[in-house]
């Protein structure tokens, strides 16, 4: 199939990876932000393709990971009130809340539903007058843009009985708050694709100017990735820091103006809690006033409930690269996909997760 068979070729992995051993001399640590790219990675067994002196790291592009214990909290109180419908995407059912999750919520009577986007939560909304549908908006600025258009069109068709709680995130400040981590010491990042193909590449250069550190833009299949591992460690080598994109099938410098217009009109940028990180500056898409009537949080009382994450779980750290699962007293043993203990281990993009499913 073109643009899929060509990306995972195998004579095409094997020269990529002998040009990586080739090239590379110094120890380096590369992170990969997108949990995509860490199921790519082992799922291909690109680790062992490489050179001893680079090691991969995992980070904290999985939507639902990075998502504070506070906003599940949010989330299950909402579930609790009378007339509410919950609709969301089918990973944030299951991720732990203080006391409950929103999983056994439902199974304990609570309205809530899994839809697949964000239009089926304004459609069930339409069908259901009698409800109110609130709709759990997470993600990054791959996902917001259509939430955007949906609470656009909700407005339009005056649809009443339907809200948003938004907890999205944007990446970039994240990336920002890992290169001036005292702790941790990232000599590249590779850079996740559907996100760029909104925000463009300019984002990333307040990286390479002000830290130094080398941005590669990378898709999603075998060749991507170690095409983007090769691209970061030839800039390495070379003292170089500068943003590139290998994956330049999906894109542009400039990425989706016009999903940014949508995303901009409907939202603005507000500080927010990130699992591990805490607070970050303008990290959060919050909906904007003109659009208040779609905003869960100024229609409900929905109170913080801040009440800590679950003991032992080093999620928190994982997101931040400064662990791995294995360090994880709980991993393979109390915390599984089946019986998850944090929200690393939820979806299939999460560190936590990925490790269980691909690491002996
Ligand atoms: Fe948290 Fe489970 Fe991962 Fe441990 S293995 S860090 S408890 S998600």
């Amino acid at each position: 199939m073109k643009y899929i068979d060509e990306y995972r070729n195998r004579d095409l992995i094997d020269h990529l990876a002998a040009q990586i051993r080739k090239i590379s001399h110094k120890p380096v640590k590369l992170m990969e932000v997108c949990g995509t790219h860490t199921v790519t990675i082992f799922r291909n067994g690109i680790r062992d393709l490489l050179p001893d002196n680079i090691t991969l790291i995992s980070g904290p592009g999985c939507p639902v990971c990075v998502t504070a214990i506070d906003g599940i909290n949010r989330a299950i109180t909402l579930s609790q009130k009378k007339g509410v419908s919950i609709t969301t995407f089918g990973d944030l059912l299951r991720v732990p809340g203080s006391k409950t999750s929103l999983l056994k919520q439902r199974g304990e009577g609570a309205d809530i539903r899994v839809v697949y986007s964000a239009y089926d939560a304004l459609c069930l909304a339409q069908q259901n007058r009698t409800r109110q549908v609130v709709f759990l908006g997470v993600g990054f600025e791959t996902t917001a843009p259509t939430v955007a258009a949906v609470i656009h069109r909700a407005m339009e068709d005056r649809i009443g009985n339907f809200t948003v709680l938004s907890m999205h995130k944007i990446l970039p400040p994240a990336l920002r708050a890992l290169v001036e981590s005292p702790d941790l010491r990232i000599d590249g990042f590779i850079c996740p694709g559907h996100v760029t193909t909104i925000i463009g590449t300019e984002p990333y250069e307040a990286i390479t100017h002000n830290f130094h550190v080398p941005c590669v833009v990378a898709g999603f299949e075998p060749v991507d990735v170690l095409q983007a591992i090769a691209l970061l460690v030839h800039q390495i080598e070379r003292g170089e820091a500068k943003v590139e994109i290998q994956y330049r099938r999906a894109v542009s410098p400039r990425g989706n103006p016009r999903a940014r217009a949508m995303m901009d009109d409907v939202f603005e940028p507000c500080d927010s809690v990130w699992r591990g990180f805490g607070p970050l500056p303008r990290s959060g898409l919050k909906i904007a006033t003109s659009y208040s009537d779609f905003d869960a949080e100024r229609r409900y009382d929905i109170p913080p409930v801040d009440e800590g994450v679950p003991l032992g779980c080093l999620c928190g750290d994982i997101l931040r690269g400064l662990k791995r699962p294995s360090d994880c007293s709980l991993f393979r043993k109390l915390c599984t996909p089946e019986n998850p203990v944090g929200a690393c281990m939820v979806s299939s993009e999460g560190t936590c997760g990925a490790y269980y499913k691909y690491s002996t």
